[in-house]
């Protein structure tokens, strides 16, 4: 099964050759910035067999987790589009309301809820984790 999915504008569309592994809902401060004030629902795919038509700019910072992320979006119209870490080359996060079927980003569990204002929705039948989940202390 193939998943594919396009920004809003439609310049960018990108291709997995399989569903994702997982899907988890961030409440990441970089992700509320990215998602307009919402946790940021990411669906992670191997990055074995991803391909991409159109042109990304992309956006390199330190997420709050300690890792180097490099960002890409559609430079036409915005769209946040994949996020990996640099150390991590060989799974990717896939924002998922850029999937063709967002159906297949339902989130198995919220992260970063220690971030998120106090309105902030979490689903607490579903896994939570405050931070970063099995984080790697770094020095
Ligand atoms: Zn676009
Ligand atoms: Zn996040």
């Amino acid at each position: 099964m193939s998943v594919t999915g396009r920004c809003f504008c439609g310049a960018v569309r990108f291709e997995f050759g399989q569903p994702p592994l997982a899907a988890r809902a961030c409440w990441c401060r970089d992700c509320q910035y990215l998602s307009s004030g919402n946790a940021s629902v990411n669906a992670i795919f191997r990055t074995e067999g991803f391909r991409l038509s159109g042109t990304v700019a992309e956006y390199v910072s330190q997420a709050d987790s300690g890792a180097t992320m490099r960002r890409r979006f559609c430079p036409t119209c915005g769209t946040p589009l994949f996020a990996h870490s640099v150390d991590r080359p060989d799974v990717m996060v896939v924002r998922v309301g850029a999937l063709d079927d967002p159906a297949l980003g339902r989130p198995g569990g919220y992260i970063w809820t220690g971030s998120a204002p106090d309105w902030g929705h979490v689903d607490p039948t579903l896994e939570n984790c405050p931070g970063q989940p099995g984080a790697v202390r770094r020095g």
